[in-house]
């Protein structure tokens, strides 16, 4: 144990990242520690993370977040789910919702219902058993009071880190310009002592968190953490990126439309629209990739295409001795589910809970970074599912995707998935039932059984239960307004 008080927490950058660790800090723990954010203007954020999922809201809750406020600052919309283009194979589609499927019954889940009814000729899709899904299809949306917030949003990641920032100075933040060129270790501990920045002014800090993107300049370049490449199951490493004027209302869904050699993404925002593709070099250069994309949007270009580059994997250890690292500095899964942000959340809600205000203790740092392990594999075994699983053979890509070998729990919950239907959570995992039960049946994989006691319903029951579900989704949809109508009178009348 370092007996060392935790008074001065630096954040070095002033991205996403760095500004949500800063409006936490600061609101929730700023009367009793100092919180310094450094950036540089010159070094600018990597611009992109747009498309958020329903964990935002919590997050928005803990700092008191006005929701039509923050919707206004940011131009933002609301997100009910991502569709799912060409993934499966070309031309068939789905939709991952955030919405549950069906009615909860105790003795099994609703999925097992429906595939008996599917073998009875007695269901429609499966998306129209889960509000979130016919709304999505219906471009409708609705906050209701009372009623479980299965929504994220689209929002705009430069005006929302100054929304952030604004948050976080009003609660005594305090922001310094400039350019980091050292980090200074103790020499006896090996700890974070200060940052040198290029104006020769030096920033002494108790707890340092690293938020300064791809080139983890504490973590990695100071502390040498290490990286689990996780390349081998997320080959994807470049995204090219450009905004187009919105010419066509917003939807309130992310779309992920695959391609040859990666998947595309188009974010609806009040006033723009995101578009980026996601590849892998291997199989795509970035010239045929620009132009593939140029060929895919919609809509006027507002900036000039750019190039990003990443490798997918994992910091060894998100806290190494007085360094946190908390969004890209600590790793890069995937964009494709949207859970970078949601895991910078979960960074912060972590050191919260175990801040070291009476000095860092290795058990804190280890508890620290097993539970950020276990949510980044559970995660990481999602998304490798979207590759994984498709019936795609058009391309070296795709059929690499499909015959790659993948990490046995993903494997394995496949397996049980395919012969009973039953998805069992684990422990703090992230995606539910209803998210693992639409991927793997809109990625193709039908159960081969159900779970018996559903056939202890009549045909007629069963049928009649069935038909209620779906009835309640369609009139429950049918009340809520248009996406657009609900955002322009939700924004101008909270
Ligand atoms: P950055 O935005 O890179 O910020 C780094 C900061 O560090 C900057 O302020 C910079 O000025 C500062 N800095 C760096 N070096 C120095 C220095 N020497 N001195 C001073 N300051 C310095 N996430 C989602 O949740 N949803 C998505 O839809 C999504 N899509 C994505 C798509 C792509 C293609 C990529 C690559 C990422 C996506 N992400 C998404 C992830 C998301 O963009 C990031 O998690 C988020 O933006 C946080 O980035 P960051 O703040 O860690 O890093």
């Amino acid at each position: 144990m370092n007996s060392k008080k935790i008074k001065k927490v630096v954040i070095a950058g002033g991205g996403t990242a760095g500004w949500m660790c800063a409006a936490a800090l600061s609101k929730l723990l700023g009367k009793n520690i100092q919180v310094t954010l450094v950036e540089s203007d010159d070094i600018p954020t990597v611009g992109v993370g747009e498309a958020t999922i329903p964990t935002l809201l919590v997050f928005h809750q803990l700092l008191g977040i006005n929701e039509a406020e923050f919707m206004a600052a940011t131009n933002a919309t609301f997100k009910l789910g991502i569709a799912f283009e060409n993934w499966r194979d070309i031309k068939k589609d789905y939709i991952h919702s955030f919405g549950f499927l069906g009615q909860d019954c105790w003795a099994a889940s609703f999925q097992h219902f429906w595939l008996k009814g599917l073998q009875k000729n007695l269901v429609s899709e499966l998306g129209d058993y889960i509000p979130e899904h016919l709304a999505c299809r219906e471009g409708k949306f609705a906050v209701l009071a009372n009623q479980d917030k299965n929504y994220a949003y689209h929002l705009d990641a430069g005006l929302y880190a100054k929304f952030l920032r604004n948050l976080a100075e009003k609660n005594g933040c305090q922001r310094i310009e400039g350019k980091i060129s050292k980090v200074n270790l103790e020499p006896n501990t090996g700890n974070i002592s200060a940052l040198s920045l290029e104006s020769k002014q030096l920033i002494e800090g108790d707890l340092f968190i690293d938020c300064t993107g791809f080139r983890g300049l504490l973590i990695e370049q100071a502390l040498h953490t290490g990286y689990d490449d996780w390349s081998h199951n997320l080959p994807c490493d470049s995204a090219i990126a450009v905004q187009t004027t919105t010419i066509n209302k917003p939807v309130p869904y992310t779309r992920s439309i695959a391609h040859g050699a990666g998947w595309q993404w188009r974010i609806p925002l009040q006033n723009r629209t995101g578009n980026g593709l996601v590849f892998c070099s291997k199989y795509m250069s970035d010239e045929q990739a620009k132009q593939l994309l140029l060929d895919n949007i919609e809509g006027e270009l507002l900036n000039e295409p750019r190039v990003i580059k990443y490798r997918t994997g994992t910091r060894r250890k998100h806290w190494n001795k007085n360094c946190v690292a908390v969004g890209l500095s600590s790793g890069f899964i995937e964009p494709l589910e949207s859970t970078s942000i949601h895991l910078i959340q979960q960074s912060i809600v972590r050191l919260m809970l175990l801040f070291p205000s009476d000095g860092i203790s290795q058990s804190a740092i280890d508890e620290f970074n097993q539970q950020m392990k276990t949510e980044v594999d559970n995660i990481k075994d999602f998304i490798i599912l979207h590759y994984n699983l498709t019936e795609r053979k058009d391309s070296d890509f795709w059929r690499y995707c499909r015959t790659m070998p993948v990490p046995e729990s993903l494997t394995k919950r496949m397996q049980l998935f395919k012969q009973t239907a039953k998805i069992i959570k684990r422990h703090e995992e992230l995606f539910g039932e209803t998210s693992w039960v639409q991927v793997l049946m809109g990625q193709g994989l039908l159960p081969e059984q159900y779970h018996p006691i559903v056939d202890l319903m009549p045909d007629e029951e069963l049928k009649q239960f069935l038909n209620t579900v779906k009835t309640g989704v369609k009139r429950k949809v049918e009340k809520w307004p248009d996406h657009l109508d609900f955002i322009r009178h939700y924004c101008h009348s909270n």
